[in-house]
Formats: structure tokens, C-alpha cells, sequence
């Protein structure tokens, strides 16, 4: 049996930008062969039973030797293995990824080749500079500046190059800048000719100088700015004075941590990404199944008794619909039973499942599902609370107080995650967000002296009940969402100046 070897590009940094086939491949894969230009959130997107192998070339630390890694691709594919080789950028872009295929086609293992986005044409792109632009170029060279031209040889035509109007983009050239630089002037490239770095591209990190021939060395000297990075030379650069926007989003360059659970935070850490934060993930809840589950059960069994249910959480519905699968039911068990959804995710959620929410309070606490509830409702009418085990007493008990037959159930349970990384996370981070009074809570449980330990920090609620949890632990909050969302939550901090 013979497995197959997938080269993949990762594209520059920014998760977003692996191709679809890419994460197809990634999602099925036994074994994932990566580097050190492999964004974490990408190489987290491989199955979690995936044997990850990680090949480091790090200028001067090398791992494995190329040798080694065409080797082991050759075995592992041997072996019957869905391997997927990530490669930072393009798997071709002085990325060797040639003598890979080669590799494997001479020892007949099946391969593709999934082509990533390189960091030659998305650095320049993430830094506003496009790589040809009809003002200024009709052709562009990407090559690289691991060659050093001083010391003797080198296949690079630098006559050619030294054109300002023909755009020449760098990889690898650091380290010997200024011998390049030296060679363009030498082969008559003007002095003032602008050039552009973009060190870490597309990445939160991402930092850019602009100078021109001239000053570039000095100016690299004095901003030490390294590798890894793209150096752009031609007009095309003084296009970044009017297309600049990566680098000008509100959120760019915070870390930003996102403390709820792990199975909620990709929407999240998404938008994060898109607006150039950098989100570290530090679940401090997790959900599981309540202490005693005979009466989020029973009541599962007699749905249909209910006039309304009322779901607080996407967990709520997540966990009504394990009940319900394994009676052997499914949506139909609701028969004309109206659903309240909190908000809009839990509403998203039940349609997910095929159904449509008949009541979302126009504010997403639990004193407007009441409000909203009383108004739709009769004294008498059953009404069952699908949710959490510690959730608040103030909707069952309005509700109550208004003779409603309440069934408040303990649908499941959020439990504090110990993660003896987080203050180390916390100190990284220059926001932190709490998305539940239950988030507030499992940070306390981890780090007690959280008051002290966020003071220079930026805090975000996602609303008053999550902000009032952590005050009264004597935590500042600085920002309160408006709509008690995520969205809501990003908006208040994009609107707020961090
Ligand atoms: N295959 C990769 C290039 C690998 S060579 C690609 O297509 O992008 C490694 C060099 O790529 C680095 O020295 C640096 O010059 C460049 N590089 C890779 N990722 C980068 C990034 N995010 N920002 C700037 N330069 C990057």
C-alpha cells in the first residue's frame, strides 16, 4: 500500500491566506512534515491524531538536513501515509520544494502539489506596495539575496536589475543588503531609488521601512529591522504612501486574548486575523455534561409539554440535540413548541439544525428573554430553561413570579480549564477579552491575583453581567460591548482606542 505526499504551500503567515485545497489536504492527513515559516493556527488545523514532525530549517539551526527531510517524505509515503509537507509561501519559491517532487516521482510515491501564496508578491501586498502597477513596471524579478555578489560568484544579472522601473523583490538578502545595494549602484541604479523591507508580512508582527538606495543600509542599522523579509526595489514602493492599509487597522499588531472555550473561539480569533490582531487562545472554560442529567433528560423525553424552551447558549442547543439523539429523535420532536434564542448565535445555532427561532430579545441578556417571554406567554404556560448548571436565577424567577410553570434544567456544565501557561499567554497579551461571567471566573481560578496581573492591560466584557464579574473581583473593565456579541465586542474595541 503507498500513501501520498501532498506539497502544500502555506502561504506568507496570515492563516488566511492557505488555499482551500490546502486545508483540505491538512484536514485529512496522517502525518504533517512542517517548517518554521508555518503559521501555529495552520499547523492546528491538521486532525489531532496527526503525527506532526517538525523539520525546523532555521538559518544556522537546521533540524534535518534536506537530505533527511526528502527521505522521510519517501518513507512516510512508502509506509501508505497521507503525508502533507507544509511549506511557508510557495512549496516552490526558493523553497526546494523541486528536489522534493523529484524526490518522490524517482521513487514512484504519489504526490500533488497544492501551490501557496509566496511572501514575494503578499509582504509587498500586505504593506500597500503592488508588485507591478502600470505607472510604474511591465515586469517584476524575484530572486535571492542568499548569494553574497561581493564574495565572487553570482548568477544574478545586476545590470539587468538595475532598472528603477523594473521592480526587483528579494528574498533571503538581509544578510547581505548592502553588498546588493553596492552591486545596483555599481551597475548605475539611481541613488534615490525608493525600497521597501517588509519584515514578518501578512503577520501582526508585520513591520515595514521605506527608504531609498541610498539610505537603506542605515536606515536598517538604526531600525534593526531583520530577517525574515522582502525587500522591494523600484517606484512601485512610493505606491504604499496612497494604498497602505494592513498596518493602519485599529486592532493591527495587538495580541488580543480570547479566553472562552475552545470550540467558540475560531469565529473569533477569525476576525482577530482579519483585522491584523493576533489572537492567543487561552480557553479558561471548557463545557461538559451536568453533575446530574436525569432532568435535562426528562425533559427531553416530554419537549412537546412545553409551550416554550428557551435557550440561553449555542452549548443549550448542542446538548438538547445530543439528548435528543440518543432517544433516537431528532428536530421533530418539537411538534409547534416556540423557541427562544438568547441571541443571534444561538438562534444560528438552532438553524443549523433546521430550526427557526421564534423569539430573540431585542438585547441578548436574560432580563429581556423574560421581559419578551412574559409578553408571549400566559400565566400557566410551561415553559422549560435548557441551560447552563450555574446560570443566573433572575429569568426563572421573574418568570415564576408571573405564574408561569418553570423547569430550569442543568442542560450542562462549564467547567474552569487549569492552564499553567496563562500568565505567561496573559503577559504576552496586550487585550484581554472576557465573553462570559464563566471566562472571568476560570481566569480567577487560574491566576487569583488576576487584578494585579491585568492592570496595564486593556480588559473587553462582552457585556454589563461578564464587566460586573470581573469588577467585582477588582478587576478594571475598560470596555463593555454595546451588543453583547463577539461583533459587538470587536466593535467596541475598534472604536475605542486601545
Ligand atoms: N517559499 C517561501 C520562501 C522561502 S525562503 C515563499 O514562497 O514565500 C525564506 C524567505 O522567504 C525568508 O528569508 C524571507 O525572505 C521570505 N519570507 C517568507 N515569509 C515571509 C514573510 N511573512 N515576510 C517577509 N518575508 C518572508
Amino acid at each position: 500500500m503507498t500513501g501520498k505526499v501532498w506539497l502544500v504551500g502555506a502561504g506568507p503567515g496570515d492563516p488566511g491566506l492557505l488555499t482551500l485545497k490546502g486545508a483540505r489536504a491538512l484536514a485529512r492527513c496522517d502525518t504533517l512534515v512542517y517548517d518554521y515559516l508555518a503559521s501555529p493556527a495552520i499547523v492546528s488545523l491538521a486532525p489531532p491524531d496527526c503525527e506532526k514532525i517538525y523539520v525546523g530549517k532555521k538559518a544556522g539551526a537546521h533540524t534535518f538536513s534536506q537530505d533527511e527531510i526528502t527521505a522521510l517524505l519517501v518513507r512516510l509515503g512508502r509506509e501508505g501515509k497521507r503525508v502533507v509537507r507544509l511549506k511557508g509561501g510557495d512549496v516552490f519559491v526558493f523553497a526546494r520544494g523541486g528536489e522534493e517532487a523529484e524526490a518522490l516521482a524517482a521513487a514512484g510515491v504519489p504526490f500533488e502539489i497544492v501551490p501557496g501564496i509566496t511572501s514575494a508578491i503578499a509582504a509587498p501586498a500586505y504593506a500597500g506596495i503592488p508588485v507591478t502597477h502600470r505607472e510604474h513596471n511591465t515586469a517584476f524579478t524575484v530572486a535571492t539575496g542568499h548569494e553574497d555578489p561581493t564574495k565572487g560568484y553570482t548568477s544574478l544579472d545586476f545590470g539587468k536589475l538595475a532598472n528603477r522601473k523594473a521592480t526587483t523583490i528579494f528574498l533571503m538578502a538581509m544578510g547581505n543588503l548592502a553588498g546588493i545595494v553596492a552591486e545596483l549602484r555599481a551597475h548605475g541604479l539611481d541613488g534615490d531609488t525608493p525600497v521597501a523591507i517588509v519584515h514578518e508580512g501578512t503577520k501582526p508582527s508585520q513591520r515595514v521601512l521605506t527608504a531609498t538606495l541610498d539610505t537603506i543600509v542605515d536606515e536598517v542599522a538604526r531600525t534593526e529591522i531583520g530577517a525574515p523579509a522582502i525587500v522591494v526595489i523600484g517606484d512601485v514602493v512610493r505606491e504604499r504612501e496612497h494604498i497602505r492599509w494592513f498596518d493602519t487597522q485599529p486592532l493591527f499588531g495587538k495580541r488580543v486574548l480570547v479566553t472562552r472555550p475552545a470550540h467558540q473561539a475560531d469565529d473569533f480569533s477569525q476576525r482577530l486575523w482579519e483585522m491584523g490582531a493576533e489572537p492567543i487562545l487561552a480557553p479558561t472554560i471548557a463545557i461538559g455534561p451536568p453533575d446530574d442529567p436525569t432532568a435535562a433528560r426528562e425533559a427531553i423525553a416530554r419537549v412537546r409539554d412545553y409551550a416554550w424552551i428557551v435557550f440561553t447558549s449555542r452549548n443549550g442547543v448542542d446538548a438538547c440535540f445530543d439528548a435528543l439523539g440518543e432517544r433516537g429523535r431528532d428536530a421533530r420532536a418539537f411538534g409547534d413548541t416556540k423557541l427562544a434564542a438568547i441571541g443571534p448565535k444561538t438562534a444560528e445555532a438552532l438553524a443549523a439544525r433546521g430550526l427557526r427561532a421564534d423569539l430573540i430579545p431585542p438585547t441578548y441578556v436574560n432580563e429581556a428573554v423574560a421581559t419578551e417571554l412574559l409578553a408571549r406567554t400566559a400565566p400557566g404556560d410551561r415553559v422549560l430553561l435548557y441551560r447552563a448548571q450555574q446560570a443566573r436565577d433572575v429569568l426563572p424567577d421573574t418568570l415564576r413570579e408571573h405564574d408561569r410553570t418553570v423547569d430550569d434544567v442543568a442542560a450542562y456544565r462549564t467547567r474552569f480549564v487549569d492552564d499553567s501557561d496563562l500568565a505567561e499567554k496573559t503577559a504576552r497579551a496586550d487585550i484581554i477579552t472576557f465573553t462570559s461571567s464563566s471566562t472571568v471566573r476560570g481566569f480567577l481560578h487560574n491566576l487569583p491575583n488576576a487584578a494585579e496581573l491585568l492592570r496595564e492591560k486593556t480588559v473587553a466584557a462582552i457585556g454589563p453581567i461578564t464587566a460586573q464579574t470581573a469588577r467585582d473581583a477588582g478587576i478594571r473593565v475598560d470596555l463593555v460591548a454595546e451588543e453583547f456579541t463577539v461583533d459587538g465586542l470587536l466593535d467596541a474595541l475598534t472604536t475605542t482606542t486601545v
